[in-house]
């Protein structure tokens, strides 16, 4: 396997507000060896910040710059599209963040794109005035395509869903940036500094994971600690390099002895 991970999150590190075993002795492992990695992950809704500390509560420690969510893709997208473009925006802090760091202004009037993230922020006026801003020509971008997201409660609909809405609406169709996109795809790459052949990709979803690793030519590992089922693996013309149970699979039985008399003794 390759010298560096993007790792997604939701369905392999953690599901919803539970850990999943053997997340924390794998990133302990690629610390300690000092393997390269960064966590990458649709979700919008979250700064880098954020991430950090909720993966503090699953005792990992890292830092913000091994954190690319796709509302830091959908920023460095529009910069590179338009510098210093406006845009209004259906989504939450962690999209609202990345585009200020971006220098785009957000602007309820004559916006250059409507961006919609993930969230709990929608209303019928939110998506009128995106509608009528669509209408008079600002471009329809999405974070990701993702229709819905897993909550401890059950699904819930994702921003994929709610651009939809926009879609049928105004007869136009969003652009999305995150996974599988090779714009953050490769972005990623590029922030954890590694030739396309070095690069592995683990991640719980075909559709989004091992799509964006297959497309770039990244190895990729699926998971079955989220959202595929294996008997569902054949029904996609591609696979991932690898299938594990769960991320506790590739954690190193030595680290894995090692980390547990630690737990005992340390
Ligand atoms: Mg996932």
């Amino acid at each position: 396997m390759g010298k560096g991970y993007l790792i997604d999150m939701d369905g392999v590190i953690y599901r919803g507000s539970e850990p999943i075993p053997g997340a924390a002795e794998f990133i302990g492992w690629l610390q300690s060896t000092r393997v390269p990695y960064l966590f990458l992950t649709n979700n919008s809704c979250y700064t880098a910040l954020d991430v950090v500390v909720k993966l503090r509560k699953f005792d990992i420690e890292t830092t913000t710059d091994h954190v690319y969510t796709s509302a830091m893709a959908t920023a460095e997208f529009v910069h590179k599209q338009k510098p210093a473009a406006t845009a209004f925006v259906i989504g939450e802090g962690g999209l609202l963040k990345a585009l200020n760091d971006a220098g785009i202004a957000v602007s309820r009037e004559r916006a250059d794109y409507v961006i919609v993230g993930e969230g709990r922020v929608l209303n019928f006026e939110l998506v009128e005035q995106a509608h009528r801003l669509i209408a008079s020509g600002s471009r329809l971008i999405s974070t990701n395509a993702d229709t819905w997201c897993p909550t401890d409660n059950g699904p819930r609909p994702g921003c994929g869903a709610i651009v939809a809405l926009l879609e049928s609406a105004t007869g136009r169709t969003a652009y999305h940036v995150g996974k599988p996109n090779p714009f953050m795809m490769r972005a990623a790459r590029k922030r954890i500094g590694l030739a396309t052949d070095e690069v592995t990709m683990i991640g719980d979803t075909m559709e989004t994971d091992i799509r964006g690793a297959t497309d770039l030519g990244f190895e990729s590992i699926l998971v079955l600690t989220g959202s595929s089922q294996p008997e569902t693996l054949d029904q996609f013309p591609y696979a991932p390099t690898r299938v594990v149970t769960s991320i506790a699979e590739l954690v190193p039985g030595r680290h894995r002895a090692a980390r547990i008399s630690e737990m005992h003794f340390g």
